[in-house]
């Protein structure tokens, strides 16, 4: 049995009371406090890093804003960011990709910087260093959270909390109905990510696309490369195979590295801690120190492996632990793996999604990947938790199964539910009523003036 203390009540002071409240300044809780700020209300966001932009920041590409025909399908406030990002050099175009989709490379550190100044720009109270730790509930209705930072603990008053922490931190303190991984329990593995410079990027596609006897890749043929220089690489299952005959111990099956937005830069995405709950900060430590480990061994891999990188060295490393997958909030409605191979329809839709089910297994090195045919439909209902007033959810968290999470967890995904949640919330606070309550049609026009894209009636 765990030793247990009891800890005294006492009086906190409130620091704020705001009509509006988003936990969590990542590609969701961005969005979600420009869109909930765009008419006057008071809107704060916390997080607990000291910037914002969450997983923007570790050099992935955006993937998701096109559906399959090729169309722009995530548009409004994502969209906007990108446009700003591109302004700067700092994010290519939307790049069609057989096996992504589409993809869109962006800079971490600018994304920092045009995450703040969007949230100056839109008068958001942005405070960082500060962890949200609890709820303060009405009978089922949030009223507010409990903050500790170097501060102390203190109390933030709000009408309408908005659940931007990618692990649902929120909502699980507020009593929501909680799932974690599949049938078995199990969840996709962390990883750390880190970026090489000094990478003959040439060379490597010439490589790739002129030996497809010697380089594999998945899904994506062998000729690609030869035109496409913003690329996700993904195969090279022999020559990790080779590596480990040789003695290397690389713990996945497939080469995953992307370019940057430096000409000689790429990120690589090939640690991954098997058996990880990212909410124990046991299991947190243990898979970093573990992930760093791996990240040494994938660097002697590629030097030795892997075309172009004779020469690269290690530039940045990613200052978390990525998380792939943590708590799911059950809401007033599921999304399911069918909903999203299907293409599904809502009549309560506040966007337009499209990427595969991409599954890193929970068990081995491997992973699998099932398309839709264009894309599919997210229901207001999934950002709704049930049973819990005053909160709505948006990212990671939002109301799926295992496999549909595998598709909804992509960044574009995250912004533009981030953007339905903010403008619901606003609705919501305008009109004195529950998130449950606002009206679906009011909250889809109010979407469409900010450039939502809604799929055309069939
Ligand atoms: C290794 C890896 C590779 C991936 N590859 C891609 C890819 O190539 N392209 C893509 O589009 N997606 C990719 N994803 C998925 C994607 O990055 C995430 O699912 C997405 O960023 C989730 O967005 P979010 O806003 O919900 O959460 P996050 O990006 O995690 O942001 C949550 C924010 O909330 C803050 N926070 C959390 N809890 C609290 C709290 N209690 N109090 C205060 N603040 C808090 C965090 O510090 C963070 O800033 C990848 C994920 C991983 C881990």
């Amino acid at each position: 049995m765990i030793k247990e203390i009891i800890e005294p009540a006492r009086h906190i002071p409130v620091r704020a009371e705001v009509d509006i409240l988003v936990v969590g300044g990542g590609p969701a809780g961005i969005m979600a406090a420009q869109a909930a700020a765009a008419d006057g209300l008071k809107v704060m966001l916390i997080e607990n890093r000291s910037y914002l932009g969450g997983n923007l920041t570790i050099g992935l590409p955006i993937l998701g804003f096109l559906g399959r025909k090729g169309n722009e399908i995530i548009k409004g406030l994502p969209s906007d960011f990108v446009h700003r990002l591109q302004a700067r050099g700092q994010a290519t175009g939307h790049r069609a990709c057989p096996l992504h989709v589409s993809l869109t490379m962006i800079g971490g550190e600018a994304s920092k910087k045009l995450a703040t100044e969007i949230m100056e720009e839109s008068h958001v109270d942005v405070l960082m260093y500060t962890l949200c730790t609890d709820v303060i509930m009405e009978d089922h209705t949030v009223k507010g959270v409990i903050i500790e930072s170097k501060a102390g603990r203190e109390a933030i008053l709000a009408k309408t909390v908005i659940d931007c922490t990618g692990d649902g931190d929120v909502a699980a303190r507020a009593g929501a109905q909680i799932e974690k991984g599949n049938d078995e329990g199990r969840m996709q593995p962390p990883t750390i990510m880190f970026s090489m410079r000094g990478i003959d990027i040439k060379k490597l596609r010439e490589s790739v696309a002129d030996h497809p006897e010697e380089y594999d890749v998945d899904i994506i043929p062998n000729e690609f490369f030869r035109t496409d220089a913003n690329f996700t690489f993904v195969g090279m299952r022999r020559k990790i195979h080779e590596a480990r005959q040789a003695g290397m111990n690389i713990n996945v099956e497939r080469t995953i590295i992307m370019t940057g937005i430096a000409p000689d830069e790429m990120w690589i995405n090939m640690s991954r801690v098997n058996g990880t709950d990212a909410l124990d900060p046991k299991d947190n430590t243990e898979a970093t120190f573990e992930a760093h480990r791996q990240n040494e061994e994938v660097v002697r891999y590629l030097k030795a492996y892997v075309p172009g990188f004779e020469n690269a060295w290690v530039d940045k490393v990613a200052p978390f632990l990525g998380t792939r997958e943590s708590r799911r909030v059950v809401g007033k409605y599921m999304l399911t793996r069918d909903d999203v191979l299907q293409g599904h329809r809502f009549p309560d839709a506040i966007c337009a999604a499209s990427y595969p089910i991409d599954l890193h297994h929970p068990v081995g090195g491997d992973c699998t990947l099932e398309w839709c045919d264009d894309c599919y439909d997210i229901p207001y209902r999934c950002l709704i938790p049930k049973g819990v007033d005053g909160l709505l959810l948006a990212g990671r968290c939002i109301s799926t199964t295992h496999e549909a999470m595998a598709s909804t967890r992509v960044m574009s995904i995250c912004m533009a539910t981030g953007e339905a949640a903010g403008k619901a919330a606003q609705l919501a606070v305008k009109a004195g009523v529950a998130p449950a309550q606002v009206n679906v049609s009011a909250l889809q026009d109010a979407l469409r003036q900010e450039g939502v894209y809604f799929r055309p009636e069939e």
